[in-house]
């Protein structure tokens, strides 16, 4: 049945979103983009082959996106908004009983420790409503978590470890800027570092484990342990993993911008006093750096995600796969007009959204990427802008 999807949120990712539903229209027949501010959604419509609506909207007020979901009659909503957004969008989806799908799980806007113990428990009001939400379904989270049911289903009967890499490759020739959101990401990496190990969450200070890796199709590069959302997921569906840890590449001068940002508090997440008023420094911090919807131009090169996982095979040896995706900068900019990391974000939820709509992975209730059967997404992903290999590879030193 071909879907009437509201997606909500008209930055870098959620452009990417509504290009690659337009692209669609036998799975996604009408398309509302809302947002904060509606000029940012009718820029992003000009762009499109094909008409659809736009719509101004507070996703923090559950009751005008209910009003907006029945005045539309979505069928689904895709949230490409900000993570403190996630519960008032499930709740608005469970009043309107419509299915849901986000990128990003929750986190209060005043306490950076993001957990899906918020969204998990609505699984039994959206069962009961007959309806599905359909948490982080990006690249990652999302696409890797995919990876790793695929491991399981295909190469090994039990995972003993996996390394989750994110290597972004490109340069955008700018001494300072992030790929995505500014303050959702400098949140991220301003949290401790977190890795699971024999039934155990183990915390090390930021930016303190180092690696390096030659990326395919990328080259070498340093990766740093930092926590990130899946590990909470996968460990906790595929229990039998007895290391979990992510890695992410980042450049000596952007660690450096980091460190001097963190030191003068400039990345802090609560309120402080300025000139009489009441302003958050990461929020201010976001206003004067470049939006990264802008970078879309003059970003080269290639982002490389992916897990290497290791398990024992149903022969009972210990084997290693490494199964990655790569996107290139400026291909992705020529087909949608931004660059691969939002592309990367933006494309798996419409696929996660098309299986849904086509009942290939409907099921009632409160679901992560991994609980789903890896393969129908696997097989579109190419034909959605997102081929993947898999290679046989060695495991990373522990
Ligand atoms: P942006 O800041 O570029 O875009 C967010 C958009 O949401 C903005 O257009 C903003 O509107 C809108 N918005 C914010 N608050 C509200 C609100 N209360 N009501 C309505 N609209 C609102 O962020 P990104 O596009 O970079 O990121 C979007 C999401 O994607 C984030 O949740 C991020 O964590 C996630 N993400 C996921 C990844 C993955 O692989 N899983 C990777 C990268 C990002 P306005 O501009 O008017 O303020």
């Amino acid at each position: 049945m071909a879907a009437r999807v509201l997606i909500i949120g008209a930055g870098a990712v959620g452009a990417v979103t509504t290009h690659k539903c337009a692209e669609f229209p036998e799975i996604f027949s009408d398309i509302c983009l809302a947002s904060r501010t509606l000029s940012k959604c009718d820029a992003i419509a000009k762009q499109l082959k094909r008409p659809i609506k736009t719509a101004q909207v507070d996703a923090d007020d559950a009751k005008a996106v209910v009003k907006l979901i029945k005045e539309f009659k979505a069928t689904m909503v895709l949230n490409l908004a900000l993570p403190y957004q996630d519960l008032s969008i499930m709740d608005a989806c469970l009043e309107a009983g419509v299915d849901y799908v986000d990128t990003a799980c929750y986190e209060p806007l005043d306490d950076n420790r993001y957990s899906y113990k918020w969204q998990w428990p609505y699984h039994d009001k959206y069962a009961s409503k007959g309806i599905m939400a359909l948490l982080g379904c990006g690249f990652d989270p999302g696409i890797t978590n995919v990876f790793v049911a695929y491991a399981k289903k295909h190469f090994f009967t039990s995972i003993e470890t996996l390394d989750i890499l994110d290597c972004n490759g490109g340069d955008h020739g700018l001494p300072f800027a992030t790929n995505f959101n500014p303050e959702i990401n400098l949140r991220e990496l301003d949290a401790k570092g977190k890795y699971f190990k024999d039934g155990k969450w183990i915390e090390i200070d930021a930016m303190s484990q180092k690696q390096t890796f030659i990326f395919p199709e990328v080259g070498q590069k340093d990766m740093y342990l930092i926590y990130h959302e899946e590990l909470e997921t996968i460990t906790k569906h595929f229990p039998e993993i007895k290391q979990a840890r992510f890695w992410m590449t980042f450049s000596e001068n952007y660690l450096m911008h980091l460190k001097v940002l963190k030191n003068t508090g400039m990345t802090g997440i609560k309120p402080i006093k300025h000139q009489g008023q009441d302003i958050v420094p990461i929020q201010f911090l976001k206003s004067v750096l470049p939006d990264p919807a802008t970078l879309g131009p003059r970003t080269k090169g290639k982002t490389n995600i992916g897990c290497i996982i290791t398990g024992i095979t149903p022969t009972g040896k210990r084997e290693t796969r490494y199964i990655y995706q790569i996107c290139d900068h400026q291909e992705t900019f020529k087909e949608v007009g931004s660059q691969a990391v939002a592309y990367t974000a933006g494309v798996p939820p419409v696929i996660g959204a098309a299986l849904m709509a086509q009942g290939v992975w409907k099921k009632p209730g409160v679901f992560n990427t991994e609980q789903m059967d890896p393969d129908p997404f696997m097989e579109i992903m190419a034909k959605f802008g997102l081929p993947w290999k898999v290679l046989e590879f060695y495991e990373l030193p522990h």
